[in-house]
C-alpha cells in the first residue's frame, strides 16, 4: 500500500474517532440515509422499491436495548411480525438480527432461545434469518450458537465472518463440516491489533483468501461488500471457480452505492440490507464512522457551532 493511502486511513480513522461526540441529532439526520425509517411499514415499502429495481432485502429491525428477558421475547416478535407482514406481501425476505439485540447480554441462552423461535418461522414461510457478527468478545458464543441451532435441525440459518479477524481462517475450517450459508464482510467493529488487522489490503488479502476458501467447501457465499477491489476480485474468484448463480450473492447497505448495487443486479443475485425501527442511533454511528464524507459533516458542523458562538457572543 502506498504511504499516501496509508496516511488517508490515518486520517480517517482520527476522523471515524470523532463521531462519538458528534451531537446525537446530527447523528440521526445523517444516519437518515442508511434507515428505511421507524416503521414496518417504512421497511415494506424501502423493499417493495428495491424489488421493483431487482434487489432483495434482508431486514434489521433495530429495537430499544434489551433489559430483562421478557423484552428480549419482544424483539422477538417484531422479527416474527415483519416476517409475517413480508410474507403476506409476498415480498420473499430474509432477517438479520444481532444477538445483543435479542438479549445475549442478559445471557446467550435467552438470545439462542429467541433466534430460534425467529428461525422456526423463517422455515415455516420460507424465509432465512442471518445472525450478524458482533465485536470479537462475542465470536466463540455466536458460532456456538449458530452450531447449536443448525444441531437443533435449523436449516434456514446463517452465520457472518469478518475478514479483519486474525481468526476468522480457523473459524471457516472449523465450520467446514457444516456447509455455511456464510456473509463474509470485513467487520465494523474495531478491534485491538492482536485480534483485528488494521491494514487495510491485509485485510483485503483475507477477504480474498477466505471467500476462495468458503466456495470451494462449497458454502453459499453473501459477499457484502462496498469496496471494488474486493467486487472485482469476488468476480474473478467466481468465474475461475465455475460456482453458478445460485451459489453466491452480493449484499451492500441500504443508502451505501446503490449504484454498484444496481450495476451487480444486471448479472448477479444482490441484497440490500435494511434496518428499520425505533433505536437507529447506534446503527448511524456505525455507518458514519465508515462515511468518507464523515470529515465533511463533522467539519461544516463545528463550522455552523462557531458560528453560532460567535453570533451570540455579540
Ligand atoms: P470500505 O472500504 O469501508 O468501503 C468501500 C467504499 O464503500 C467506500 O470507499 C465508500 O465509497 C463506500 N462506503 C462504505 N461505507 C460507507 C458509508 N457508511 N457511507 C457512505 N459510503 C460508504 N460488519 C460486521 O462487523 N458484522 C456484520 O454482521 C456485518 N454485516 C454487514 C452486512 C452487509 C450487507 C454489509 C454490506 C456490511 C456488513 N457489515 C458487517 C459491515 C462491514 O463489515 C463493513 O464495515 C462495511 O461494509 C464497510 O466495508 P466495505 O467492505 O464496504 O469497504
Amino acid at each position: 500500500m502506498s504511504a499516501a493511502a496509508n496516511q488517508t486511513s490515518l486520517f480517517d480513522r482520527m476522523v471515524a474517532g470523532l463521531v462519538p461526540y458528534v451531537p446525537q441529532p446530527l447523528v440521526r439526520r445523517f444516519g437518515e440515509p442508511y434507515v428505511a425509517g421507524l416503521t414496518l411499514d417504512n421497511a415494506l415499502h424501502t423493499a417493495a422499491e428495491l424489488a421493483r429495481a431487482g434487489l432483495l432485502t434482508t431486514v434489521d429491525v433495530l429495537g430499544e436495548t434489551v433489559g430483562d428477558a421478557a423484552g428480549a421475547a419482544a424483539a422477538a416478535d417484531a422479527y416474527l411480525q415483519t416476517l409475517d407482514a413480508f410474507h403476506g406481501r409476498s415480498l420473499p425476505t430474509h432477517v438479520s438480527c444481532k444477538p445483543s439485540g435479542l438479549g445475549s447480554k442478559l445471557g446467550w441462552e435467552i438470545a439462542g432461545r429467541q433466534i430460534g423461535r425467529i428461525v422456526a418461522r423463517a422455515e415455516e414461510l420460507g424465509a432465512f434469518v442471518r445472525i450478524d457478527m458482533e465485536d470479537a468478545t462475542t465470536t466463540d458464543a455466536t458460532l456456538a450458537l449458530y452450531r447449536e441451532l443448525r444441531a437443533q435441525g435449523h436449516e434456514r440459518l446463517g452465520i457472518v465472518l469478518q475478514s479483519r479477524l486474525w481468526r476468522s481462517a480457523a473459524d471457516a475450517e472449523a465450520l467446514v463440516d457444516l456447509v455455511p450459508n456464510v456473509r463474509l464482510c470485513k467487520g465494523i467493529y474495531l478491534e485491538p491489533p492482536q485480534i483485528g488487522m488494521h491494514d487495510r489490503d491485509a485485510i483485503r488479502r483475507s477477504f480474498s483468501s477466505l471467500l476462495r476458501r468458503l466456495l470451494k467447501a462449497g458454502s453459499y457465499v453473501a459477499i457484502a461488500t462496498h469496496d471494488e477491489e474486493l467486487v472485482v476480485d469476488a468476480l474473478e474468484a467466481i468465474d475461475q471457480l465455475g460456482v453458478d448463480r445460485d451459489g453466491y450473492e452480493f449484499q451492500t447497505l441500504l443508502g451505501v452505492r446503490a449504484d454498484l448495487a444496481k450495476l451487480l443486479a444486471r448479472e448477479h443475485r444482490v441484497r440490500v440490507y435494511i434496518p428499520y425501527g425505533s433505536d437507529s442511533f447506534a446503527y448511524a454511528q456505525r455507518r458514519l464512522r465508515e462515511n468518507p464524507q464523515i470529515a465533511g459533516y463533522v467539519a461544516r458542523d463545528m463550522l455552523r457551532e462557531l458560528a453560532r458562538a460567535v453570533d451570540l457572543s455579540r
